[in-house]
């Protein structure tokens, strides 16, 4: 017994002792990760950490609570914040995760609540300790998130059981998810119909008692009373409307943040064809949000409170009440007629809108060479087509919505005549009063208004529903990850890359670029990649990074099919750099280290120093924090594939694939990089894609490809004589 606080004592030590300061300089750690990449392990659902982040919107490289819940949810497993004092966190619930007060994190195995002892789990060293429960409760900041696993249905069993249409809909559930919010809405639409009431009924009660008997007294009652009702109809509009919005924007960020990760998730070759198309279609989302929540829900809450008004009107007016009810069809018939060709004009401006801006945002990205190719006249061209066809039918579209609009009015105003003409006779006749016959004029409106509302929806319905089905079309794109189709868990690669009966087809086109490619390259082997322009040497680069699926055969690195590794464990492993070097805005500094945030300096001096980045950024008084422009439109090409390289050469990896890197550099620079980078890639495997044969020295071996099949594969100094005495076709 007198051993347990001291033991105690020095494991909590241990525990607050993870603050950053006393970490090994080079270590970064995330404690929110580690405790979750612990928790799959304890789970049975073991998961790389690369699989696990990739793509979330990190905050300083690190997990926050929220983005536990999502990484969390890639591992098949749903966690949830919570606030809870030490001591009532449930035993079925551990092991859970403990936030700590200084942002720290452990995992609680479990508590013996008598002795006075927890176990825990640090997330640094991920070693279990024994605590005392008085310490771990001070260091506990009051939130813990726990976890279990998720159940997910056998892929196929849920694809035969399950109804399409009865999977949760992206857009519908979290609709759903606000559903509170919106039966307050409904509650206050309701009592803002009742007070809708009262207006007519005091100007009748006017008429008809205050009027002939001069009731000054029972006027003012009256008054107040009406003015009271009006009172809380403000106050109710003005908290309905802020009820809405507040539903709107919690949706709002919701779906906008899901859409986006799809579009990112999403298979690359499912890409959209054309970007400045897709940036249209996305933007339609606001509209789509819009529809279904503010303006359908105001129209279909007051649709119930017709009938209502319609009783009342045929209580104080009797036969008045026909009038409405004849004005309704016709207004509602109108809208219903003119949704057809309303639905064509608004398809015809849609394609057309989509045109537009991707001829916008084509001609701007390539602007430099439109000028330098004197192609202005012809965009302008396109552009004017495209304006003219949008304006003509977008002119269409609003004079058919304007129509529904002008029809409904003048409905609602012949049907006000015709209730006065009615009631005057009835008046003659004595069956209505003067006051009955003012408060069933008012009362009409209120059955007319959000009927003529109603036919505007109907045409706004279509617009929307082709905005909906577009984002549909893009929330439904195959996805890179599937959490039903769990990768294969692999920390390392060693760098063997083999193709078995590799055909390759791009998505959409017929010819076969690649056709039963096989080839293997060992771990460490040097292999050089030669062949003639469009001979498919970057689309070998490509599948290797997964970025496409083979038609036919397989790839496999490691032995392993690269359809079963987690793309982006894979790709973390790859040194990657393309034909064509894409920079982002920024600096030298921030494009080389994209992708690998919390890389060390010494890293990145190191990467520059093989690419040649070194010398160049050098020469400049910002150094490293040279801007680079849009595109990195502000470096020379040669500089962009500096950069590129060193992105490249930034993490230790065993795969290297460089295509054609010094096409861009010039011979000094060329043979001190390619020197460097020799040295650099010692015991990897590179497959180098080049048309230089300077550049040939790298490597040991050579494979020839022509129009997508090899030609020849072997030692390099064989294959070179081979070429030179024209035994292969290659040229
Ligand atoms: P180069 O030496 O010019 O770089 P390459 O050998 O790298 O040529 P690839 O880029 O692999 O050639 O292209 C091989 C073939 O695939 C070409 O005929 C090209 O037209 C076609 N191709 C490349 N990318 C696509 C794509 N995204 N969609 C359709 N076809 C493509
Ligand atoms: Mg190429």
């Amino acid at each position: 017994m007198p051993e347990t606080p001291s033991k105690a004592t020095s494991a909590e030590q241990g525990t607050v002792n993870e603050n950053p300061s006393a970490e090994a300089p080079k270590e970064f750690h995330d404690p929110l990760l580690s405790c979750l990449l612990l928790i799959t392990k304890l789970e049975n659902t073991p998961c790389s950490e690369t699989s696990l982040v990739a793509g979330l919107p990190l905050v300083d490289e690190k997990l926050t609570p929220e983005l536990f819940v999502r990484a969390a949810d890639r591992a098949g497993l749903q966690a949830k914040v919570v606030e809870k004092p030490l001591l009532d966190i449930p035993k079925v619930v551990l092991p859970a995760t403990l936030l700590l007060k200084r942002n720290r994190a452990v995992i609680l195995l479990s508590c013996d609540v008598e002795q006075g002892k927890a176990t825990i789990i640090e997330s640094k060293t991920g070693s279990e300790k024994t605590v005392a429960i008085d310490a771990l409760k001070q260091a506990y900041s009051g939130y813990a998130i726990y976890t279990r696993a998720a159940y997910h249905l056998d892929q196929e069993i849920a694809d035969t059981h399950i109804k399409e249409e009865s999977k949760d809909h992206w857009f519908w559930s979290v609709m759903k998810s606000s559903w509170r919010i919106y039966r307050d809405v409904l509650l206050a639409s309701l009592f803002i119909n009742l007070f809708a009431i009262a207006n007519p009924l005091f100007v009748m009660n006017v008429y008809d008692r205050v009027v002939p008997n001069n009731a000054v007294e029972t006027l003012w009652v009256l008054a107040i009373g009406v003015l009271i009702v009006f009172l809380f109809d403000a106050m109710l509009k003005g908290l309905r409307g802020y009820f809405i919005e507040v539903a709107g924007k919690k949706s709002d960020i919701v779906l906008s943040s899901f859409l986006f990760e799809r579009v990112m998730g999403s298979q690359y070759s499912e890409r959209p064809q054309s970007v400045g198309a897709f940036t249209s279609q996305f933007r339609e989302f606001d509209q789509v949000r819009n529809f279904y929540t503010t303006s359908t829900i105001a129209a279909f809450v007051d649709m119930p409170f017709v009938i209502i008004f319609l009783l009342l009107i045929f209580y104080v007016g009797g036969p008045l009440v026909w009038v409405p009810l004849a004005a309704l069809p016709l207004i509602l018939g109108y809208g219903f007629i003119m949704r057809k060709p309303i639905k064509a004009a608004i398809e015809q401006t849609y394609a057309s809108g989509a045109q537009k801006n991707a001829t916008l945002v084509e001609s701007l990205v390539g602007l430099e060479t439109v000028k330098s190719i004197g192609a202005e006249g012809l965009i302008q061209r396109i552009w004017e087509q495209s304006v003219g066809h949008l304006s003509l039918w977008s002119q269409k579209m609003r004079m058919l919505s304007l129509s529904v609009g002008i029809v409904s009015g003048t409905v609602t105003q012949v049907a006000n005549i015709v209730i006065i003409i009615v009631g005057v006779y009835l008046i003659a006749e004595r069956e209505l009063t003067m006051g009955a016959l003012i408060a069933s004029v008012m009362l009409a409106g209120r059955v007319l208004a959000p009927i003529a509302q109603v036919a505007t929806l109907l045409v706004t319905y279509d617009q929307t529903k082709t905005a909906l089905d577009g984002l549909d079309q893009i929330v439904s794109k195959d996805q890179e990850r599937n959490p039903r189709k769990p990768f294969v868990k692999r920390p390392s690669f060693n760098g063997a890359i083999k193709f078995k009966n590799v055909s390759f087809v791009y998505p959409g086109e017929e010819h076969a670029v690649l056709n039963n490619v096989s080839f293997e390259i060992k771990p460490g082997e040097k292999v050089g990649l030669i062949g003639r322009i469009g001979s498919g040497k970057s689309t070998i680069h490509k599948l290797i990074l997964n970025l496409y699926k083979p038609t036919d055969g397989s790839i496999l690195i490691d032995g392993i099919d690269t359809q079963q590794i987690d793309p982006s464990d894979l790709r973390r492993h790859i040194g990657y750099m393309p034909q064509d070097v894409v920079l982002f805005s920024g600096t030298v500094k921030t494009n080389i280290m994209y992708g690998s945030p919390h890389v060390e300096d010494e890293n990145i001096i190191n990467a520059a120093d093989v690419s040649g980045v070194k010398e160049f950024v050098d020469g400049h008084p910002l150094g490293f924090d040279r801007p680079v422009g849009e595109r990195g439109q502000a470096l020379s090409g040669g500089q962009r594939q500096s950069v590129g390289m060193a992105r490249a050469m930034l993490n230790d990896v065993p795969m290297y694939l460089f295509d054609e890197p010094t096409s861009g550099m010039d011979n000094t620079t060329e043979s001190m990089v390619t020197s460097r980078l020799q040295e650099s890639v010692k015991d990897k495997t590179l497959l180098l894609v080049t048309h230089k044969a300077s550049l040939l020295t790298m490597v040991e071996r050579l494979i020839v490809l022509d129009n997508g099949k090899i030609v020849a594969d072997g030692p390099k100094d064989a294959v070179i004589e081979a070429l030179q005495k024209g035994q292969l076709r290659v040229a």
